[in-house]
Formats: C-alpha cells, sequence, structure tokens
C-alpha cells in the first residue's frame, strides 16, 4: 500500500511536471514529410515519449476540473485511472535508450496497449454523465462548463490517437491495415467524393436495416482549382468517413421519417464536392424537414438527440440516439482547423458542411492547452443573461416606462 501511495505521489508530479509543457501541434504536411522520407523509428519515439505524456498530462489536469458529483462517479474514476495508467506506461521510457532495439519494440507493444485501454472512453464518460442524472436527478449539462471539457477532453483523445496511430502503422507490423500509398493513417491523395459514396454506403445499409427504405444519392464536384480533374485532399480519410457517415446517418433519419408515408417516395440526399484555394468544403444536403434556428445549437450538444437512447446490445448497430455524432464530427473538423456547420430552413430541410483545408501545410493540429485562460472556463458561473429574454417579465414592472395600466 506505502509503494502504491509513493508511486501516484510520483505520478502526480510527473503529471505536474508535463503539464506546464503545451503540446506541440504538428500540420498533416508534417505527418507526411515525416512518414515520407525514410521515417526513422528513433525520432519518432524521442518526439514521443515527451509529446504523449505532455498531450495526457494537459488532459489529466482538465479532468481533476470536473465537478466532484461528476468526478467521483465509477466510470469517470474509471476514465481517469486509464489515464494515470497510461500515463504511468510512458514514464518508462523516460530513461530508456533509443539505440537499444528492445526498448523500440517494447514501446510499439506500449503504445497499441495504450491505444486499446482507450477504445471505450467516449462511452464510459457518457456513462458517468447518466450516472451523475441517476445519482442526482439532474443532468451535468446546465454548465457550459461540461460541454467545453469534453469538446476539449475528445480533442485531446483523437490527437494522441492520431499521434500513435501514425507510429504503429509506420513502424510496427499493422502495414497489412494500410493501403499502399498511405503514410500512416493518411492519405496523400484521399478522393473526396469516393469516401463521401462510401460513407453513404455504410450509412444506407443501416438505414435500410431500421427502416426498410434509403434516399438515393447524388454527387456533384466542382473544382475550382483544376477544373477537369477530381477533388482530391491530403487527409485523414478515416477522420472524412466518421464525419460523413453521421451526416448521412442524420439526413436519412430524418428524410425517412418525414417522407416514409408519402406518394412521392423519398427525396435524395445532395452531396457537393467543391475546391477553392483556401477551403474544400462538402456539403450534404436534406430534404428532411429540417430543424428551426433557435435549436441549432442544441444538436452539438453531447447527448442531445430526438431518437430514443439505443441500446447497447452487443452486434446491435443503431442509426441514431446517443448524441454524439454532430459533436464528435466537428471536433474532427475543427481538429485540422476546418470546421462543421449546419444550415437548416426549417420545415424543408437541412444543409450541413464539412470544411477543410485544402493545402496540408495548413491544416495543423488545434491542441487544448491547459492553462490561466482554460481555468477560467472551469471557475466562472454561468453567465448571466444580459440580453433581453421575451420570456421573462420586466424586472421592476412599476419601474417600467409601460406602466401596466
Ligand atoms: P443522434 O443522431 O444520435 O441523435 P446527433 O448529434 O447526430 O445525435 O444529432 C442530434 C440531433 O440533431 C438528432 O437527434 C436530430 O434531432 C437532429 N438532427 C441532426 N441532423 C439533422 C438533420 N439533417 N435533419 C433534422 N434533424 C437533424
Ligand atoms: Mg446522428
Amino acid at each position: 500500500m506505502r509503494i502504491f501511495t509513493s508511486l501516484l505521489k510520483n505520478i502526480n508530479s510527473k503529471v505536474e511536471h508535463y503539464s506546464r509543457f503545451s503540446p506541440s501541434p504538428l500540420s498533416i504536411k508534417q505527418f507526411l514529410d515525416f512518414g515520407r522520407d525514410n521515417a526513422c523509428e528513433k525520432t519518432s519515439f524521442v518526439f514521443l515519449r515527451k509529446e504523449l505524456p505532455v498531450r495526457l498530462a494537459n488532459a489529466m489536469k482538465e479532468i481533476t476540473l470536473l465537478p466532484e458529483g461528476l468526478l467521483t462517479r465509477p466510470s469517470v474514476v474509471l476514465v481517469h485511472k486509464w489515464y494515470t495508467q497510461s500515463f504511468a506506461d510512458l514514464l518508462e521510457y523516460e530513461k530508456r535508450k533509443p539505440e537499444d532495439a528492445a526498448t523500440l519494440n517494447d514501446f510499439l507493444e506500449s503504445l497499441i496497449e495504450i491505444r486499446n485501454r482507450h477504445n471505450e472512453v467516449v462511452p464510459t464518460m457518457a456513462q458517468g454523465f447518466i450516472e451523475h442524472k441517476e445519482k442526482f436527478g439532474v443532468e451535468p449539462f446546465i454548465s457550459t462548463g461540461i460541454q467545453y471539457f469534453l469538446d476539449r477532453f475528445y480533442t485531446n483523445r483523437i490527437s494522441f490517437r492520431m499521434l500513435i496511430n501514425q507510429h504503429t502503422l509506420l513502424f510496427g507490423n499493422e502495414i497489412h491495415l494500410t493501403p499502399p500509398k498511405h503514410i500512416g493513417s493518411i492519405d496523400p491523395n484521399c478522393n473526396v467524393a469516393d469516401v463521401v459514396r462510401d460513407a453513404y454506403a455504410t450509412a444506407k445499409m443501416l438505414c435500410e436495416r431500421h427502416y426498410m427504405a434509403a434516399p438515393e444519392l447524388q454527387v456533384v464536384e466542382l473544382n475550382m482549382k483544376e477544373p477537369k480533374n477530381p477533388i482530391q485532399v491530403v487527409y485523414v480519410p478515416s477522420h472524412l468517413f466518421h464525419m460523413l457517415f453521421e451526416l448521412f446517418k442524420n439526413s436519412m433519419r430524418a428524410t425517412v421519417e418525414l417522407h416514409e408515408n408519402s406518394d412521392a417516395g423519398l427525396p435524395p440526399i445532395k452531396a457537393k464536392v467543391t475546391l477553392g484555394k483556401e477551403d474544400l468544403s462538402v456539403k450534404i444536403s436534406d430534404r428532411g424537414g429540417g430543424v428551426p434556428l433557435r435549436k441549432i445549437e442544441r444538436l452539438f450538444k453531447y447527448m442531445y438527440s430526438t431518437a430514443p437512447r439505443p441500446s447497447l446490445k452487443p452486434g446491435t448497430v443503431p442509426l441514431a440516439g446517443f448524441g454524439y455524432g454532430l459533436p464528435i464530427s466537428r471536433l474532427y473538423a475543427r481538429y485540422f482547423q476546418g470546421d462543421l456547420k449546419l444550415y437548416s430552413m426549417e420545415g424543408v430541410g437541412t444543409d450541413a458542411i464539412i470544411y477543410l483545408k485544402a493545402l496540408s501545410s495548413e491544416s495543423f493540429e488545434r491542441l487544448p492547452v491547459f492553462n490561466k485562460s482554460a481555468l477560467r472556463h472551469y471557475k466562472s458561473s454561468p453567465e448571466a443573461d444580459d440580453w433581453s429574454n421575451p420570456s421573462k417579465e420586466p424586472r421592476d414592472a412599476s419601474k417600467s416606462i409601460y406602466k401596466p395600466r
């Protein structure tokens, strides 16, 4: 027990130490250049043995800022434990020599173990919120601080998985998992319309399983740079797939729910892929009835869903219901300096646009940094409403110039 306590003390002081460094964001171009030119495993090792603990420590410091009631839920405790364990695993390499083949091998195995340990972070965190609601009867989401935390926490997770994947795909035995021209998880010639069609096909299968029908897809490409060529980008296709898959599932659900019984059939979903000098944009348009403007912001809240909560039975893949589709997709888009926006016309339909940087030299990782200004977000109380609110009575009716008669 005493050994354990002193170990934990040591780890905590290391977390302090590493959390004082800011993470070093890399651009897709840098990931690519490093992976292309006879990537050096030792260099990668030396970089990661510092950078991964830095990113983990930054996240761990923020976990501890969560409200007590949430921090003590069993699922949140479990997630925190995974982070501590992974952080401790990485500390093992602080003093080991990169010249040793055994070091590099052990490191590779540790990375795979860490990645697997963190596979279930998102649903486990979600479980923590459910536990909070069961215990205290209120959703912990009232505070915008939680939304702020999760955006940063999940971005951090996306980023350290990106780093781990690049290393294990370049230097491990997982080479058979990547298509030959890929550099780790990056496709230097990612054909965007192809990913659109892939994501559509996968969502269509799910949709047909749920509703016995699915809308058709129409794809248009507008390449303003090289009008005759298909639009390509240097990007992580799995990230793009993730975002598109979520958008298609949403559009399909809205479309089928609205038009299921209409004689005219299901209106198609339209995808438009465009390339300008700076932006590569993908618009997914549906005629699923849209969402009123008042509610748009809410759709990006974690766990906000209008679908029934799906069961967690193994083997079942739900079409909707966790309410994580939009917020997480937006994080993927923002991670490399893009964005994801929804424009809806209520009664008719929704356009969702994914914006990506056209140039890989501009797509730098956008990473949360644990510092004073981050701290402020956790300390401040919910902002007082400093805009008029139509549902409220004037504060003091007698002083109002419009005196009640
Ligand atoms: P989920 O799909 O699990 O509900 P999402 O984050 O993907 O979670 O979406 C949240 C909610 O936003 C959906 O439940 C739905 O009410 C609404 N929504 C998202 N996309 C559309 C769309 N294209 N048309 C209408 N409503 C949408
Ligand atoms: Mg969804």
